[in-house]
């Protein structure tokens, strides 16, 4: 069946634009003129550590998958770290997710990888998706207070997240201090972070190896666990959907699920799932 067309999303490619170009062009600038500082570069790995472990462990293998339970202000914390990633809410994401692979591969994949590296990657976003398309797949998120609290509160929680940096950089150094944190701990540290999330979806379908299953394109890919806190083991993920693990051997680069192993030794995760065989 033929692939349909939707009308672009221009709200979300103006938003990926300004990520983009202040990335690409204003960050370097601002470095040749007045380079960044210390607590800049602080507040940039801090913040792609844990926004990405709110999307990889809280977004994706907690909400999506049910990978683990935790008490209720942990999850708040998860959800809080993983809207600050500017990847829509949890009940969008986890929604689009879960559909991912109920269809993996068809035309109702939302991001599917057989229309081509840039689709997956980050072309199926700049497409206005049918509203009711998660309808089938979303129902247990709607039923969860804190999932539609954070729905309901995404933009303040996206905005809190871009006010931090710039507020830890104008407490130390005024409002240039503030630009530039902002700009190497917000706008930097958003578009590697989505990048790095987008190679899950478009990397690990289409180069990789396959050494658990080939019923569909997903592919583990070593290198992108670099990036992402364990997530290029996809071939193994997709395969075994609900295990806290994505890299299941020891030697595995995996720190979500090293995380979620830490949180469960000091009781703040339980009913961590596994593979069973
Ligand atoms: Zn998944
Ligand atoms: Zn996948």
């Amino acid at each position: 069946m033929q692939a349909v067309t939707r009308p672009r999303d221009y709200q979300t490619i103006i938003l990926f634009s300004i990520v983009t170009l202040g990335a690409m062009i204003g960050v370097p600038l601002y470095a040749y003129h007045y380079d960044f500082t210390t607590l800049d570069w602080t507040m940039f790995a801090v913040l792609y550590i844990v926004t990405g472990l709110g999307i990889t462990v809280g977004y994706h293998r907690m909400i999506s998958h049910r990978a683990f339970d935790c008490p209720g202000w942990v999850k708040v914390c998860f959800l809080l770290a993983g809207g600050w990633a500017l990847q829509n809410s949890a009940l969008k994401w986890c929604g689009d997710h879960i559909r991912h692979h109920a269809v993996c591969d068809e035309n109702d994949d939302p991001y599917n990888a057989l229309r081509g590296f840039w689709y997956s990657h980050c072309g199926w976003l700049f497409e206005k998706g049918d509203p009711g398309a998660n309808a089938k797949y979303d129902g247990k998120l709607r039923k969860d207070p804190l999932i539609m609290w954070q729905h309901r509160y995404y933009v303040p929680v996206v905005l809190s997240g871009l006010a931090l940096p710039f507020v830890v950089g104008a407490i130390s150094g005024g409002w240039m201090g503030g630009l530039s944190c902002f700009l190497l701990a917000g706008v930097c540290r958003t578009f590697l972070v989505l990048n790095s999330t987008f190679c899950i979806n478009s990397v690990c379908h289409i180069w990789g190896d396959q050494p658990y299953g080939t019923k569909d394109s997903s592919r583990d890919s070593w290198w992108v666990s670099l990036i992402t806190f364990g997530e290029g083991y996809h071939n193994y993920h997709h395969m075994y959907l609900r295990d806290y693990r994505n890299g299941p051997q020891w030697y595995n680069f995996d720190p979500s699920k090293w995380l979620v192993f830490s949180l469960s030794r000091v009781g703040l995760a339980y009913n961590l799932q596994r593979r069973s065989s």
